[in-house]
């Protein structure tokens, strides 16, 4: 079963999510990555985050195909490029997205970075947006603390459901003052690249997850996920290409942690004793 977290507005959306950059891209692996993002929502996983710049609408084509005749199981996460985030190219770009996807309205909308348009225009946009019945909300991704303050002040900040943001045990800066200042505004976060991109070499080979990956008979993947997923107010957006990837990321939901190996991740990632800067891809 998977768990559920709450938005600003109250929509309930599962706490574990799919991720899709880099999906799409290559037509020989298409039909696994399909497979698998299908899979992941016959187990609950209905989050699925796309953009317009993955794959340049690639991502979001593939999306399009595995949601068809399940477009009510799927809650759908894109975002604008900032440079498309204007007065009157967020419409045309919403569209295009829509378009890809084969749906008529997005369930989230997010402002992908920092964009050169003022943030009250962009507001603006979303909200048109509403209106047109083409977005259900809107939110951001990789704006930092002041920022969001700064967002929260103008007409129609508190609009905004969620900020996506990179969050995994190798990269913790928001536990320190972002994500206090979301939990407390009920604004959960969407963690972006949570297994730290995998791959070799990388976090999932850490001897610290290994070991506490022994203890619970998991993965050192599910160990990763269930750390970020401890945190209350964090909504993980693991990206898998395959069904084996998705099933073990779901089956992350039922390991808990206990306080040895939270101390164990701790010496091992230690946790933020100071502001960072926000951390961006
Ligand atoms: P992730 O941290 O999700 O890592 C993805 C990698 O982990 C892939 O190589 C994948 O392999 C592997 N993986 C997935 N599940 C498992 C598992 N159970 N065991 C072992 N390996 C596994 O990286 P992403 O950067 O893709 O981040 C996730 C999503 O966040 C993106 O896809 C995108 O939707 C979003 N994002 C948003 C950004 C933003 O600026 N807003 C920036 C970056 C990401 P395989 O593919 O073979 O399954």
């Amino acid at each position: 079963m998977t768990r559920m977290t709450s938005l600003p507005d109250g929509t309930l959306v599962p706490v574990l999510g799919q991720g899709t950059w880099e999906i799409g891209d290559d037509p020989k692996t298409a039909d696994a990555e399909q497979a698998a993002l299908s899979r992941g929502l016959d187990l609950g996983l209905s989050l699925i985050d796309t953009a317009e710049l993955y794959g340049n609408g690639k991502s979001e084509r593939l999306v399009g195909e595995v949601i068809r005749g399940r477009r009510d199981e799927a809650f759908l996460v894109s975002k604008v490029r900032p440079e498309n985030a204007g007065e009157m190219s967020m419409m045309l770009a919403c569209e295009r997205s829509l378009e890809r996807l084969g749906v008529d309205r997005l369930d989230l909308y997010l402002l992908h970075w920092e964009s050169r348009f003022p943030m009250d225009e962009i507001i603006a946009g979303f909200e048109e947006l509403i209106d047109e019945g083409m977005i259900a909300r809107w939110g951001v991704s990789n704006l930092d603390l002041k920022t969001m303050d700064r967002m929260e002040a103008l007409d129609g900040g508190v609009g905004c459901q969620t900020d996506q943001v990179l969050y995994h045990l190798g990269s913790r800066g928001i536990e320190f003052d972002l994500l206090p200042w979301a939990q407390e505004r009920n604004m959960p976060l969407m963690a972006y690249s949570p297994l730290g991109r995998g791959g070799k070499g990388g976090l999932l080979e850490h001897p610290a997850l290994i070991e506490i990956a022994d203890r619970h008979d998991a993965s050192t993947a599910q160990i990763a996920l269930a750390a970020v997923l401890r945190q209350e107010g964090i909504i993980a957006i693991p990206k898998a290409s395959t069904v084996a990837h998705v099933e073990a990321n779901a089956e992350a939901l039922e390991i808990e942690l206990d306080a040895e190996d939270l101390a164990v991740l701790d010496r091992a990632f230690p946790p933020p004793s100071t502001a960072q800067p926000l951390d961006i891809i």
